[in-house]
Protein backbone atom coordinates (compact mmCIF):
# COMPACT_ATOMS: atom_id res chain seq x y z
CA UNK A 1 0.00 0.00 0.00
CA UNK A 2 1.18 3.21 -0.88
CA UNK A 3 0.87 5.80 1.71
CA UNK A 4 -0.31 9.47 1.65
CA UNK A 5 -1.85 12.22 4.24
CA UNK A 6 -5.22 11.32 3.51
CA UNK A 7 -4.65 7.18 3.99
CA UNK A 8 -4.28 5.56 6.98
CA UNK A 9 -1.68 2.83 7.60
CA UNK A 10 -2.50 -0.73 7.11
CA UNK A 11 -2.99 -2.90 10.71
CA UNK A 12 0.23 -4.62 9.77
CA UNK A 13 3.28 -4.18 10.96
CA UNK A 14 4.85 -2.97 7.63
CA UNK A 15 3.91 -0.11 5.39
CA UNK A 16 5.47 0.93 2.26
CA UNK A 17 5.91 4.52 1.14
CA UNK A 18 6.93 5.88 -2.06
CA UNK A 19 5.35 8.21 -4.77
CA UNK A 20 1.97 8.09 -4.98
CA UNK A 21 0.27 6.58 -8.29
CA UNK A 22 3.35 5.00 -8.69
CA UNK A 23 2.40 2.71 -12.11
CA UNK A 24 3.34 -0.28 -10.65
CA UNK A 25 4.97 -0.54 -7.19
CA UNK A 26 7.96 -2.73 -6.62
CA UNK A 27 8.74 -4.16 -2.51
CA UNK A 28 12.44 -4.17 -1.48
CA UNK A 29 11.31 -7.97 -0.73
CA UNK A 30 12.70 -10.20 -2.91
CA UNK A 31 11.08 -11.98 -5.95
CA UNK A 32 10.18 -11.32 -9.41
CA UNK A 33 8.83 -7.96 -10.55
CA UNK A 34 8.30 -5.94 -14.13
CA UNK A 35 11.89 -4.49 -14.59
CA UNK A 36 10.00 -1.00 -15.43
CA UNK A 37 8.44 -0.73 -12.20
CA UNK A 38 8.85 2.04 -10.04
CA UNK A 39 10.02 0.94 -6.46
CA UNK A 40 8.69 1.60 -3.13
CA UNK A 41 10.16 1.87 0.28
CA UNK A 42 8.92 -0.74 3.10
CA UNK A 43 9.18 0.35 6.69
CA UNK A 44 9.09 -2.15 9.90
CA UNK A 45 6.35 0.35 11.92
CA UNK A 46 7.42 0.16 15.35
CA UNK A 47 10.85 -1.00 14.54
CA UNK A 48 12.61 1.20 11.67
CA UNK A 49 13.65 4.54 12.59
CA UNK A 50 13.41 7.99 10.84
CA UNK A 51 16.55 8.60 8.98
CA UNK A 52 16.83 12.50 10.32
CA UNK A 53 15.68 12.71 13.79
CA UNK A 54 16.23 8.75 14.91
CA UNK A 55 12.59 8.45 16.19
CA UNK A 56 10.88 4.82 15.68
CA UNK A 57 8.34 5.57 12.89
CA UNK A 58 5.09 4.34 13.85
CA UNK A 59 1.58 4.51 12.46
CA UNK A 60 0.61 8.07 13.32
CA UNK A 61 3.64 9.70 11.20
CA UNK A 62 3.75 11.02 7.60
CA UNK A 63 6.18 9.42 5.59
CA UNK A 64 8.78 10.02 2.93
CA UNK A 65 11.40 8.17 0.77
CA UNK A 66 12.91 8.29 -1.96
CA UNK A 67 13.26 5.29 -3.95
CA UNK A 68 15.44 6.46 -6.67
CA UNK A 69 18.61 9.03 -7.03
CA UNK A 70 20.24 9.93 -9.49
CA UNK A 71 24.02 10.47 -7.95
CA UNK A 72 27.44 9.22 -8.33
CA UNK A 73 28.37 6.19 -6.44
CA UNK A 74 30.44 8.19 -3.95
CA UNK A 75 27.71 10.30 -2.61
CA UNK A 76 27.37 10.30 0.71
CA UNK A 77 23.53 11.09 0.09
CA UNK A 78 22.70 8.04 -1.36
CA UNK A 79 22.65 6.51 2.65
CA UNK A 80 19.46 7.83 2.36
CA UNK A 81 17.89 6.05 -0.40
CA UNK A 82 14.92 4.06 0.30
CA UNK A 83 15.23 5.46 3.98
CA UNK A 84 11.38 6.69 5.61
CA UNK A 85 11.84 9.95 6.82
CA UNK A 86 9.32 12.15 8.77
CA UNK A 87 7.64 14.55 6.30
CA UNK A 88 8.35 17.33 8.40
CA UNK A 89 11.75 16.09 8.96
CA UNK A 90 12.61 16.20 5.57
CA UNK A 91 11.29 19.56 4.37
CA UNK A 92 13.51 21.20 6.68
CA UNK A 93 15.98 18.79 6.32
CA UNK A 94 19.45 20.98 5.14
CA UNK A 95 20.33 18.34 2.49
CA UNK A 96 16.93 18.50 0.95
CA UNK A 97 17.25 20.29 -2.25
CA UNK A 98 20.12 18.74 -3.34
CA UNK A 99 18.41 15.30 -2.29
CA UNK A 100 15.47 16.16 -4.00
CA UNK A 101 16.53 17.20 -7.02
CA UNK A 102 19.03 13.80 -7.63
CA UNK A 103 15.28 11.66 -6.88
CA UNK A 104 13.35 14.15 -9.27
CA UNK A 105 16.15 13.83 -12.17
CA UNK A 106 15.89 9.81 -11.42
CA UNK A 107 12.51 9.65 -11.82
CA UNK A 108 12.38 11.72 -15.04
CA UNK A 109 15.62 12.20 -16.81
CA UNK A 110 16.34 14.54 -19.47
CA UNK A 111 14.87 13.48 -23.08
CA UNK A 112 16.95 10.67 -24.49
CA UNK A 113 18.19 9.55 -20.55
CA UNK A 114 15.32 7.64 -20.20
CA UNK A 115 15.62 4.28 -17.97
CA UNK A 116 11.88 3.49 -17.66
CA UNK A 117 10.72 1.78 -20.67
CA UNK A 118 7.51 3.25 -22.21
CA UNK A 119 8.27 6.26 -20.61
CA UNK A 120 9.54 9.66 -22.54
CA UNK A 121 10.76 12.58 -20.66
CA UNK A 122 9.06 15.57 -22.33
CA UNK A 123 9.91 18.55 -20.01
CA UNK A 124 12.95 19.49 -17.68
CA UNK A 125 13.33 23.16 -16.04
CA UNK A 126 14.50 23.99 -12.65
CA UNK A 127 11.24 23.05 -10.68
CA UNK A 128 9.40 20.07 -12.38
CA UNK A 129 10.36 17.33 -14.84
CA UNK A 130 7.65 15.46 -16.76
CA UNK A 131 7.61 12.04 -18.56
CA UNK A 132 4.66 10.68 -20.61
CA UNK A 133 4.09 6.84 -20.71
CA UNK A 134 1.53 6.55 -23.85
CA UNK A 135 -0.35 3.65 -24.41
CA UNK A 136 1.75 1.37 -25.30
CA UNK A 137 0.66 -2.57 -26.60
CA UNK A 138 3.22 -4.72 -25.95
CA UNK A 139 4.01 -8.00 -28.09
CA UNK A 140 2.40 -9.96 -25.82
CA UNK A 141 -0.94 -8.24 -26.13
CA UNK A 142 -1.13 -6.23 -22.47
CA UNK A 143 -1.48 -3.06 -22.34
CA UNK A 144 0.47 0.03 -20.31
CA UNK A 145 0.67 3.32 -19.99
CA UNK A 146 -1.79 6.24 -20.65
CA UNK A 147 -0.07 8.41 -17.91
CA UNK A 148 2.38 11.28 -17.18
CA UNK A 149 4.98 11.33 -14.41
CA UNK A 150 5.27 14.91 -12.78
CA UNK A 151 8.08 15.08 -10.59
CA UNK A 152 9.01 18.30 -8.28
CA UNK A 153 12.83 19.37 -8.30
CA UNK A 154 12.23 21.30 -5.06
CA UNK A 155 10.34 17.99 -3.24
CA UNK A 156 11.70 14.99 -5.32
CA UNK A 157 8.59 13.42 -5.43
CA UNK A 158 6.67 12.70 -8.51
CA UNK A 159 2.73 12.30 -8.79
CA UNK A 160 1.33 10.24 -11.48
CA UNK A 161 -2.00 11.32 -13.30
CA UNK A 162 -3.96 9.56 -15.63
CA UNK A 163 -3.47 11.27 -19.13
CA UNK A 164 -7.76 10.80 -19.51
CA UNK A 165 -7.90 13.69 -16.86
CA UNK A 166 -4.75 15.69 -17.18
CA UNK A 167 -6.94 18.87 -18.29
CA UNK A 168 -8.69 18.53 -14.53
CA UNK A 169 -5.65 18.02 -12.96
CA UNK A 170 -3.64 21.09 -13.80
CA UNK A 171 -6.26 23.07 -12.46
CA UNK A 172 -6.93 21.16 -9.12
CA UNK A 173 -6.11 23.29 -6.14
CA UNK A 174 -2.61 21.39 -4.93
CA UNK A 175 -3.73 20.60 -1.34
CA UNK A 176 -6.03 18.18 -2.54
CA UNK A 177 -3.14 16.57 -4.34
CA UNK A 178 -0.29 17.71 -2.35
CA UNK A 179 1.16 15.26 0.37
CA UNK A 180 2.62 17.78 2.44
CA UNK A 181 2.58 21.54 2.79
CA UNK A 182 5.83 22.04 0.79
CA UNK A 183 4.50 19.90 -2.44
CA UNK A 184 1.59 22.06 -2.18
CA UNK A 185 3.54 24.85 -2.52
CA UNK A 186 6.03 23.65 -5.18
CA UNK A 187 2.94 22.30 -6.74
CA UNK A 188 1.30 25.34 -6.86
CA UNK A 189 4.45 26.63 -8.59
CA UNK A 190 4.33 24.43 -11.57
CA UNK A 191 0.57 24.14 -12.23
CA UNK A 192 0.06 27.18 -14.14
CA UNK A 193 3.34 26.95 -15.84
CA UNK A 194 1.99 22.95 -16.89
CA UNK A 195 -1.39 24.35 -17.99
CA UNK A 196 0.17 26.83 -20.26
CA UNK A 197 2.46 24.57 -21.85
CA UNK A 198 0.92 21.53 -22.15
CA UNK A 199 -2.84 22.32 -22.71
CA UNK A 200 -3.82 18.95 -23.11
CA UNK A 201 -2.97 15.22 -23.38
CA UNK A 202 -2.14 16.05 -27.07
CA UNK A 203 0.41 18.63 -26.69
CA UNK A 204 1.89 16.29 -23.99
CA UNK A 205 1.48 13.44 -26.89
CA UNK A 206 3.30 15.87 -28.92
CA UNK A 207 6.18 16.54 -26.82
CA UNK A 208 7.71 12.49 -27.62
CA UNK A 209 10.62 11.75 -30.00
CA UNK A 210 8.35 9.20 -31.36
CA UNK A 211 11.26 7.86 -33.42
CA UNK A 212 13.40 7.39 -30.47
CA UNK A 213 10.04 6.23 -28.16
CA UNK A 214 9.13 3.54 -30.26
CA UNK A 215 12.98 2.39 -30.81
CA UNK A 216 13.13 2.05 -27.35
CA UNK A 217 10.07 0.04 -26.14
CA UNK A 218 10.31 -1.99 -29.17
CA UNK A 219 14.12 -3.00 -28.00
CA UNK A 220 12.87 -3.49 -24.69
CA UNK A 221 10.65 -5.99 -25.62
CA UNK A 222 12.64 -7.66 -27.76
CA UNK A 223 14.76 -8.25 -24.89
CA UNK A 224 12.25 -8.99 -22.22
CA UNK A 225 11.67 -11.04 -24.82
CA UNK A 226 14.73 -12.95 -25.19
CA UNK A 227 14.98 -13.20 -21.69
CA UNK A 228 11.92 -15.18 -21.17
CA UNK A 229 12.41 -17.72 -24.38
CA UNK A 230 16.39 -18.12 -22.62
CA UNK A 231 14.60 -18.88 -18.93
CA UNK A 232 12.37 -21.23 -20.98
CA UNK A 233 15.42 -22.75 -22.37
CA UNK A 234 16.61 -23.22 -19.12
CA UNK A 235 13.90 -24.97 -17.57
CA UNK A 236 13.22 -27.40 -20.50
CA UNK A 237 17.07 -28.29 -19.73
CA UNK A 238 17.03 -28.95 -15.54
CA UNK A 239 13.70 -30.82 -16.69
CA UNK A 240 15.36 -33.15 -19.45
CA UNK A 241 18.37 -33.73 -17.37
CA UNK A 242 15.76 -34.59 -14.47
CA UNK A 243 14.19 -37.52 -16.72
CA UNK A 244 16.74 -38.60 -18.42
CA UNK A 245 18.30 -38.84 -15.07
CA UNK A 246 15.61 -40.47 -13.27
CA UNK A 247 14.74 -42.83 -16.55
CA UNK A 248 18.17 -44.72 -16.18
CA UNK A 249 17.36 -45.05 -12.63
CA UNK A 250 14.17 -46.42 -13.24
CA UNK A 251 15.56 -48.79 -16.04
CA UNK A 252 17.90 -50.96 -13.21
CA UNK A 253 15.05 -50.40 -10.48
CA UNK A 254 13.09 -52.59 -13.42
CA UNK A 255 15.59 -54.94 -14.07
CA UNK A 256 16.22 -55.33 -10.30
CA UNK A 257 12.28 -55.86 -9.81
CA UNK A 258 12.46 -58.63 -12.64
CA UNK A 259 15.27 -60.35 -10.82
CA UNK A 260 14.07 -60.24 -7.40
CA UNK A 261 10.03 -60.09 -7.81
CA UNK A 262 8.16 -57.15 -6.93
CA UNK A 263 5.20 -56.61 -4.62
CA UNK A 264 3.25 -53.99 -5.63
CA UNK A 265 3.43 -50.87 -3.17
CA UNK A 266 -0.27 -49.75 -4.56
CA UNK A 267 -2.20 -53.18 -4.42
CA UNK A 268 -0.04 -54.91 -2.08
CA UNK A 269 0.15 -58.09 -4.42
CA UNK A 270 2.60 -59.67 -5.59
CA UNK A 271 3.15 -59.63 -8.87
CA UNK A 272 5.17 -61.49 -12.04
CA UNK A 273 7.21 -59.50 -14.47
CA UNK A 274 5.88 -55.87 -13.68
CA UNK A 275 6.10 -53.46 -17.08
CA UNK A 276 8.31 -50.95 -18.19
CA UNK A 277 6.10 -48.26 -19.71
CA UNK A 278 9.29 -46.15 -21.60
CA UNK A 279 9.42 -42.93 -21.37
CA UNK A 280 11.00 -40.31 -23.53
CA UNK A 281 13.40 -37.53 -23.32
CA UNK A 282 10.43 -35.32 -21.33
CA UNK A 283 8.08 -38.14 -20.04
CA UNK A 284 9.46 -39.91 -17.00
CA UNK A 285 9.24 -44.04 -17.70
CA UNK A 286 7.26 -46.38 -15.32
CA UNK A 287 7.05 -48.97 -13.70
CA UNK A 288 3.51 -50.69 -14.07
CA UNK A 289 1.89 -53.32 -11.85
CA UNK A 290 0.29 -55.93 -14.03
CA UNK A 291 -2.29 -56.21 -11.30
CA UNK A 292 -3.51 -53.09 -10.59
CA UNK A 293 -2.15 -50.95 -13.56
CA UNK A 294 -0.45 -48.56 -10.94
CA UNK A 295 2.30 -46.63 -12.78
CA UNK A 296 5.32 -46.41 -10.48
CA UNK A 297 8.04 -43.91 -10.27
CA UNK A 298 11.41 -44.34 -9.04
CA UNK A 299 9.90 -42.42 -5.56
CA UNK A 300 8.22 -45.75 -4.81
CA UNK A 301 11.33 -47.69 -4.80
CA UNK A 302 12.64 -45.21 -2.10
ZN1 LIG B 1 11.96 12.49 11.93
ZN1 LIG C 1 -0.64 -53.15 -8.10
Amino acid sequence: MLIGPSMSYPRTQRARIGPRGAPTTRPLVAGRQPAHAFRVAIVELGRSQCAICREVLSSGHDLFAATKLSLPPSDPLLAYLEAAMHWDCYASWRHRRRFARAAAEAYVPDPGKETTPYHASVWADDDVRVSVAPEWVRDDGTRSGGAACVALTEVGTFLEVDLRNWRRWVYTPPSWIARHPVEAEALARVQPRLADRFRSKAALLMGIDCVTFVQRCRAHDAAEKEKERYLEERRRQTWGRYVAEHNAELRGIHRRLLAEGFTCPRCHRPSHEPKLEEGSETKKSAVVCRRCGAQLDRGYFG
